[in-house]
């Protein structure tokens, strides 16, 4: 078997494209969406992030503000920067990216985020509200992963999903995420003892761990969905994912290309949320 392409740059084409129109029509009633993105300090991966953020608000019309600071920054200089932007009605969504400084306390920035405008949803009113099913905003990396199994139509219902990794901004709430949609979910971290008989028996497998080769061929059940989250390098430099791609693609009947798979859809999540951010305000 040679498992279907789950090609997030094409979805996130189709999605972006989806948000460029409502964006057209909010502004109609008056409304621009908003994002804000400020970055700290100049770790060179953060910077390229950032700019793809940015260009990406643009290219689907959103208003988008990059504000960048020293890494020596002040905490309370941060928290000061924030509130400003939680109270200008011209910005729907803030980003703050991560990592931050050591200095700075990553936990007590995002608490200050205002949660109608937490549009990364790492506030914890956002994960209480994902985990109490009400309505809220999903970290874009897991909802990304979400969009791309109901663009293959695949019902989640009954099934089993074993996702590797347990961080708050991927594999905790992607495992709400599943679950909501009545998977049947196992959550494996690196204590977890003999991950192969487990994945062996799961029909979707997320790897959101960040080390290459993580889930081989011989781990996976013929024709499970297998989405790749990691974002990592080899040997040439090249980005690659968790999953030993060219091996797993001819044991699994989906799977998602690094790069092209859930990386764009990341960024595409982001406007959905700003965008939703941006038409809350209207109801
Ligand atoms: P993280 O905070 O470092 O979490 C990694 C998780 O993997 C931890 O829960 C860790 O377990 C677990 N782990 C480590 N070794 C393991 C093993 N051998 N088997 C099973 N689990 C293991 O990373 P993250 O922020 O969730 O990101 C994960 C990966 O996704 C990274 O490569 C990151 O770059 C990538 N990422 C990609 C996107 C995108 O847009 N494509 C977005 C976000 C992240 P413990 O909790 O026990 O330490």
């Amino acid at each position: 078997m040679t498992a279907q392409l789950i090609d997030g740059t094409q979805l996130s084409k189709q999605l972006r494209a989806d948000v460029a129109r409502h964006v057209q029509e909010l502004q109609t009633r008056g409304v621009t969406p908003g994002l804000a993105v400020i970055l700290v300090g100049d770790n060179p991966a953060s910077q390229v992030y950032v700019r793809n953020k940015v260009k990406a608000c643009q290219e689907s019309g959103l208003h988008s503000v990059l504000e960048t600071c020293d890494a020596h920054l002040d905490q309370e200089q941060l928290l000061a920067r924030i509130q400003r932007l939680n109270e200008d009605p011209s910005i729907h969504g803030i980003l703050v990216q991560l990592p931050l400084p050591a200095h700075i306390d990553a936990h007590k920035v995002i608490e200050s985020i205002s949660p109608a405008k937490d549009v990364d949803g790492f506030h914890m009113v956002s994960a209480g509200a994902l985990m109490t099913g009400m309505p809220g905003f999903w970290p874009c990396t897991p909802y990304g992963c979400m969009k791309m199994l109901e663009s293959i139509g695949y019902d989640l219902r009954g099934k089993h999903a074993v996702v590797l990794g347990r961080s708050n901004i991927v594999g905790k709430p992607m495992a709400l995420m599943l679950l909501q949609k009545d998977a049947t979910v196992t959550v494996c971290h690196s204590r977890t003892p003999d991950i192969k008989n487990l994945t062996l028996q799961a029909d979707v497998i997320v790897a959101a761990v960040g080390r290459r080769n993580v889930l081989t061929a011989d781990m996976v059940k013929p024709g499970a969905v297998v989405l790749d989250v990691g974002m990592n390098r080899n040997e040439q430099g090249k980005l690659c994912g968790d999953v030993d791609f060219e091996h797993v693609r001819q044991v699994a009947g989906w799977i998602t290309p690094v790069p092209g798979g859930v990386g764009p859809m990341t960024i595409t999540m982001l406007l959905v949320n700003t965008l939703e951010a941006a038409e809350r305000t209207l109801r």
